[in-house]
């Protein structure tokens, strides 16, 4: 989700790449869920996310919803699907009784960033680090593509950065079009084509999206 912000206040000033050194090890956050709880509908999902939840779960996007497990919420205009996160202390519904994430293996693109933030520019993105946001007082440096721990990587970069822009075009889109019948419309044809039309969990993700970008 697009934020408007000072990078100055909540970074170390710097926009970083993948093989970059960043103090981000925190212990495999021993005894630390803070960043699973509270965060509101802010952990928004992509279709990659959603390709990882269904398949490794087997359940399909509406029974995800049905559970409770995910919601959907507009973000300028745009209805998109996020992890719920519910309850007096809104925790995340993966978080397990020791308060640990159950789904660590394919959970979503935002939980694998965090801390990290993503600068949008030049048809392109760089990272940087929220220095506020991690409780972990003594952070190790590693590596950011070791952080992120994503298979081809460089492909999932260039998906991330080819769903933020078109994103950004259907938002701007959305605000052309003059009735809520066509807005809806809209919105309905994007949450078909990218996430009620299930994915194959074992076939690669890319070669899907990209025929569902081209139809
Ligand atoms: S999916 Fe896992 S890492 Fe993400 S908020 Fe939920 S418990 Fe935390
Ligand atoms: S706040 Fe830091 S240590 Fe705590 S769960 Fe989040 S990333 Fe891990």
């Amino acid at each position: 989700m697009e934020r408007d912000m000072n990078l100055d206040e909540i970074s170390d000033g710097k926009l970083y790449e993948a093989n970059d050194m960043v103090r981000l090890g925190c212990g495999d956050c021993d005894g630390c869920s803070a960043c699973c709880h509270g965060m509101g509908d802010t952990i928004v999902l992509d279709p990659y996310d959603i390709w990882q939840l269904t398949g490794n779960l087997h359940h399909t996007f509406e029974q995800l919803l049905s559970q409770g497990k995910i919601a959907l919420a507009v973000y300028d205009g745009v209805i998109l699907p996020h992890l719920c996160l519910e309850g007096a202390q809104e925790g995340c519904p993966f978080l397990s009784t020791q308060g640990r994430c159950s789904i660590h293996s394919f959970r979503p693109g935002i939980c694998r960033l965090f801390p990290l933030g993503r600068l949008y520019e030049d048809n392109g993105f760089r990272y940087f680090i929220q220095v506020h946001e991690c409780r972990k007082e003594s952070r190790t440096k590693m590596k950011i593509k070791k952080w992120l721990d994503i298979p081809e990587l460089r492909k999932y970069e260039r998906f991330i950065t080819s769903w933020h822009y078109f994103i950004k075009a259907v938002q701007e889109e959305i605000k052309t079009l003059g009735d809520e019948a066509q807005i809806k419309q809209r919105n309905m044809q994007l949450l078909q084509t990218y996430f009620l039309t299930p994915y194959n969990g074992k076939d690669d993700f890319y070669e899907q999206f990209y025929a569902r970008r081209k139809e």
